[in-house]
């Protein structure tokens, strides 16, 4: 089964052709300014099984756990598309509100709790983790 996804203008689309092998809410500092204030929530994929057509502007940072984070977003529209630490082996974080069906992915873990906000609502039912698991 393949799963497709789109930014808020619709210049970038891609198709997954996996399913994720986690699914995790992330309350560290960068997603928080990223995703406006909430958690960022994203699905972990293998690289090569995602396809993007349009245009895509990536940014890196050192983030929280000391690896160097790529993010890709949209030109046209500003979508955060997807995150990646540039580590070997490592899988692509699809940021699960860009895709056509976001209830498709739930998520299973919930990290970087300890950099939450006081009023974060944090899902007792999952695990949480104070920074990266
Ligand atoms: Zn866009
Ligand atoms: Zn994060």
């Amino acid at each position: 089964m393949t799963h497709t996804g789109a930014c808020f203008c619709g210049q970038v689309r891609y198709t997954i052709a996996a399913e994720p092998v986690g699914v995790r809410m992330c309350w560290c500092r960068d997603c928080q300014r990223l995703a406006s204030g909430s958690a960022t929530v994203n699905a972990l994929f293998p690289p090569q099984a995602i396809t993007y057509e349009g245009e895509i502007t990536t940014f890196e940072k050192v983030a929280d756990s000391g690896n160097v984070v790529e993010r890709g977003f949209c030109p046209n529209c500003g979508s955060q598309i997807f995150s990646r630490p540039k580590v070997a082996d490592t899988p692509t974080r699809i940021r699960v509100g860009t895709l056509d069906d976001p209830s498709a992915f739930p998520p299973t873990a919930i990290i970087w709790t300890d950099s939450a906000p006081s009023w974060a609502v944090l899902d007792p039912a999952l695990p949480h983790h104070p920074k990266a698991p």
